[in-house]
């Protein structure tokens, strides 16, 4: 009790930040000492109430009983989509800040997107700072004159979305990586590619594009640790950004199960690092491991590279098949959103704050987006 006298004492302005932060985790409190049937009772009586003025969006990667919950499950992509086109007035989005700000972006003015859990980011899009961006890309601008197109996977902070969209460049996901990269080669003769130094090397790679065509620019090394000369060589230049999840994943994972389980399959996904892709017998979006396995002969036996929530999912919608983890990797982030701050959201949609940009944040960010929703 005297923690929260002393706060309040510290802190007496209602519109304070760390105020309202105060308030909404008391409230939540509450919330989380709840049963969670009941819980559930009042999310499903939400929905029940609310219809088609509320959507839920969950990404794949949420625990199994948020995504069952959830009016659309899918990856960053068809959720993007899905947010431009959704109807309604509420637009709650389980997954991480990043995927509800680029909903904030495609939405209708008149809808409203919250986000169960505001501090749920993303430790991949922190990895690229808008500083460090800016400097790099000055002294890219010096060293040479060739045309560069940015392009920014999409797990990436909406700046960075909009710092593409100012500059001629694009946003991409792991699903259409490959048509944004033959996107930005029809327009420029190089591409700086950010945040996930892995998703950009195996996309470059799948287009015959290897050596020293591609190079790294590492934020925390004076010029990014290249030369000049490198950075003229090079068609592909890659921020050194990477996810923790899906960097859990070894080739010796891969060895392990291929010794004790001969015949069976390997998916990851393209945020494993290249040599963990190329033993693999398949890389793909988290849509297409889910179309993956799903099309597998009955009885196969299948070792899954990804965040471990889906993994669960996979092998209870798959029944017939023996569906395993290649690794145990949790995505801390995605795994905030729980049942309480969903309810908890969905019982005060009127008085939260939503998602909001600045309009010329969300301006340059849409831009980049559209362009990636144009891509065919
Ligand atoms: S799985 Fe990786 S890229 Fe996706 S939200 Fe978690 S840390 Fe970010």
């Amino acid at each position: 009790m005297s923690i929260l006298l002393g706060f309040a004492a510290r802190h007496q302005n209602a519109k304070d930040p760390d105020v309202k932060n105060f308030n909404r985790l008391a409230r939540l409190d509450e919330y989380l000492k709840l049963p969670e049937n009941e819980v559930v009772e009042r999310i499903l009586s939400k929905k029940a109430e609310l219809g088609k003025r509320l959507i839920i969006l969950g990404h794949h990667y949420q625990r199994p009983r948020i995504a069952r919950l959830s009016d659309f499950v899918g990856d960053s992509f068809g959720l993007s989509e899905k947010a431009a086109k959704a109807g309604g007035d509420f637009i709650v989005f389980c997954g991480v800040r990043f995927m509800a700000e680029s909903a904030a972006i495609l939405c209708q003015p008149h809808q409203k997107v919250l986000h169960p859990d505001p501090d749920a980011g993303c430790p991949m899009a922190d990895m690229a700072n808008m500083d460090q961006v800016n400097a790099a890309w000055k002294a890219l601008e010096n060293w040479t004159g060739s045309k560069k197109i940015p392009v920014t996977y999409m797990n990436s902070t909406a700046e960075l979305k909009a710092f593409c969209g100012q500059r001629d460049g694009i946003v991409c996901t792991s699903s259409n990586a490959a048509k944004a990269f033959d996107w930005a080669f029809s327009r420029g003769e190089k591409i700086f590619f950010f945040p996930d130094e892995h998703l950009g090397r195996n996309t470059a790679k799948k287009m015959g594009i290897t050596g020293a065509d591609v190079v790294v620019w590492d934020p925390a090394k004076t010029n990014g640790g290249l030369s000049q000369d490198e950075v003229k060589r090079a068609r592909v230049i890659l921020w050194a950004g990477f996810c923790p999840v899906h960097m859990e994943f070894k080739l010796k994972d891969i060895q392990h199960v291929r010794h004790f389980y001969p015949g069976c399959k390997v998916v990851v996904h393209p945020e494993c690092e290249k040599e963990v892709v190329d033993a693999a017998d398949a890389s793909g979006s988290t849509e297409f491991i889910v179309k993956y396995v799903a099309e597998l002969p009955d009885g196969e036996t299948v070792f899954v590279g990804t965040e471990v929530n889906l993994i669960t999912r996979l092998a209870q919608d798959n029944p017939r098949k023996k569906v395993f983890k290649l690794q145990r990797s949790l995505c801390l982030t995605m795994y905030q959103i729980n049942l309480a701050n969903l309810a908890y959201t969905l019982d005060h949609l009127d008085e939260l704050e939503p998602v909001e940009l600045s309009p010329s944040v969300k301006a340059g960010a849409k831009t980049a987006l559209d362009r990636m929703l144009q891509l065919v």
